[in-house]
């Protein structure tokens, strides 16, 4: 929208000036220099301090002035390498109508966002060369791609066709697998790296995938070492026996899910891979773990179940956790206690966030 260098011409505010109706974007948008020169001197004029968030919350706000309600999402609409061209808003103007206009148009401005750059926590982005998957453990069973791949499926999405079906009001996995090919090269299209989270909508290692392809997810992570990704799965067993045909790169982080203390031999077999970054994901966190050998494993991350039919966390599983990783000297983060409305429940622990991120894995 506005040149990089600190010289805006003054026929261009000029005209911002006239096409938002203030001037206040000025200092939105710039803001007085404050690195000196080389003789000492601030530069005139004024520099860019652009942040996406901020133009979004400025557009939101505009248009919230002029218009009954504005949605709470913008979804951004990227270019190939994921920078945001455009902002997509939705503003009501009929009082009347205004509730429900503005329910549903956060509701499909949410999704979309979700399907788009992740809301994923600790991830830049997703990347889901494959879509569809098939409940194999309770921690499966309020599976939230689960519910996302049933909204998108309706939305009439290809990538989801078939993959969940209605029961009971819920979409449920067909365990039908979509292979996406045209999603193959598209990290390779962002030049920026990222951390990606690869296949949040599947599991890479699913007994339907086939390793050719499992293969080419490989090649294209190899491919592009801007990135770092992230691949979890709870197939641990197909993980460990796919391990000797796997070139595996040192920007790949692979993880098992555990959920309680039934599925502790996925870190064994994670443990058993030439994978060079090891984590774990406890999450949703259903039973204690109180026995961890967390030999070989670079970070753990923990957290509760978010979502309508929670079932609790306790607050001393999950101090049990922190406190093998200190005594192992295992990077330990802490995403959320969950609940019905995790916002609320946040994610302190004993008065302080746990967010650390693996040295080795960060490089
Ligand atoms: S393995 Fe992952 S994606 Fe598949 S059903 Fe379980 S939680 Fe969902």
């Amino acid at each position: 929208m506005i040149p990089r260098n600190r010289a805006v011409p003054e026929s261009w505010q000029a005209r911002l000036d006239r096409c938002l109706g203030e001037t206040e974007w000025r200092d939105v948008f710039y803001s007085v220099p404050k690195t000196r020169d080389l003789f000492l001197n601030l530069p005139a004029g004024r520099e860019r301090t652009l942040a996406i968030s901020a133009v979004e919350s400025y557009f939101r706000k505009r248009l919230e002035s002029m218009f009954t309600g504005a949605s709470k999402y913008a979804l951004s609409l990227n270019n190939q390498t994921g920078t945001c061209m455009d902002l997509l808003f939705f503003a009501c103007g009929n009082q009347r109508g205004k509730r429900i206009a503005l329910q549903i148009a956060d509701h499909i401005l949410k999704i979309r966002k979700m399907a788009g750059p992740s809301s994923i926590e600790l991830t830049e982005s997703t990347w889901n060369p494959v879509a569809g998957c098939t409940v194999l453990s309770p921690g499966c069973t309020n599976c939230y791609a689960m519910r996302l791949a049933g909204r998108l499926q309706g939305m009439g999405q290809k990538k989801y066709a078939r993959t969940t079906r209605k029961t009971g009001g819920r979409a449920k996995w067909t365990g039908h697998i979509n292979l996406h090919e045209e999603s193959l090269d598209i990290p390779g299209k962002w030049r920026a790296g990222r951390l990606i989270f690869v296949n949040s909508m599947s599991d890479l290692f699913h007994e339907d995938v086939p390793l050719e392809f499992i293969l080419r997810v490989f090649e294209t992570m190899r491919e592009t070492p801007q990135h770092t990704y992230q691949i979890l799965t709870k197939r641990a067993e197909r993980l460990e026996e796919l391990d000797s045909s796997i070139d595996w790169p040192s920007n790949v982080w692979m993880g098992v899910s555990v959920e309680n203390s039934e599925f502790l031999e996925r870190i064994e077999r994670l443990k058993n891979t030439r994978a060079f970054i090891k984590f774990l994901s406890l999450e949703p966190l259903l039973g204690p773990l109180d026995t961890l050998d967390l030999r070989n494993i670079h970070l753990v991350i923990a957290g509760g179940e978010s979502g309508p039919d929670v079932r609790p966390v306790e607050r001393s599983w999950i101090r049990s956790i922190r406190d093998q990783c200190l005594d192992q000297d295992v990077a330990f983060r802490f995403k959320q206690w969950g609940g019905k409305r995790k916002k609320q429940t946040g994610q302190k622990l004993d008065g302080g966030t746990w967010d650390q991120m693996s040295a080795h894995a960060l490089g």
